[in-house]
């Protein structure tokens, strides 16, 4: 199995264009694609940036146990399936994780996906609040339900191995390659 790497941080702390930047560089590395009952936005794509599911199948997969974990976030349910991440593994892949703390914490219990975890935060919430409001997606309403939610997110640093601070997007993402050579390094070393 390859390295699986997950990167959660309060929404707007630019995430998805590290985890994006990362799978763009290393063609081994590969992003888990997540299922979701959220709409897209106009930008999204099904089957590309999530798999776009009525909360009726999303449910259903529940009940099936198709899901390493899923949450509830912002009234729409996120969820990861066993399905794509087995393939992925199969592929001998790394595999990237773009899912918040409550996901993050049901795959922990998976101990052999030998999680490295890790956490982004924005500079402050000011700054915050101007990406969010700047990457003009969301309306008024949504991007203060996610201000209020940033609280709530910040809090749960401590069930990562590692923090990184996205105040300048090229320095994040050096940061978290380091991170990611250093374990591999670590388990050349081992072999
Ligand atoms: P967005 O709606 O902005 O794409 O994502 C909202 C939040 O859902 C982000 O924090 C993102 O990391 C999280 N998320 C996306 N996919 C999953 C998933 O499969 N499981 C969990 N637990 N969270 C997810």
């Amino acid at each position: 199995m390859g390295f699986n790497i997950v990167l959660s941080s309060p929404s707007g702390a630019g995430k998805t264009t590290i985890t994006k930047k990362l799978s763009q560089k290393y063609p081994n590395i590969k992003i888990s694609i997540s299922h979701t009952t959220r709409k897209p936005r106009p930008n999204e794509i099904d089957g590309v940036d999530y798999h776009f599911v009525t909360r009726e199948e999303f449910e259903k997969l529940i009940q099936k146990n198709n899901f390493y974990e899923h949450a509830k976030i912002f009234d729409n349910y996120y969820g990861t399936s066993k399905n794509s991440v087995n393939k992925l593994h199969q592929g001998n892949y790394d595999v990237v994780f773009d899912i918040d703390w409550q996901g993050t914490k049901q795959l922990s219990q998976f101990e052999e996906l030998n999680l490295i975890k890790i956490f982004i935060l924005p500079p402050d919430k000011k700054e915050l609040k101007k990406r969010l409001i700047n990457r003009n997606q969301d309306n008024n309403k949504i991007v203060e339900k996610r201000l209020k939610q940033y609280e709530t997110d910040i809090q749960h640093w401590f069930d990562y191995d590692y923090v990184v601070i996205n105040n300048d997007l090229e320095s994040c993402f050096r940061q978290i390659e380091k991170i990611i050579e250093n374990h591999k390094k670590e388990k050349m070393s081992f072999i």
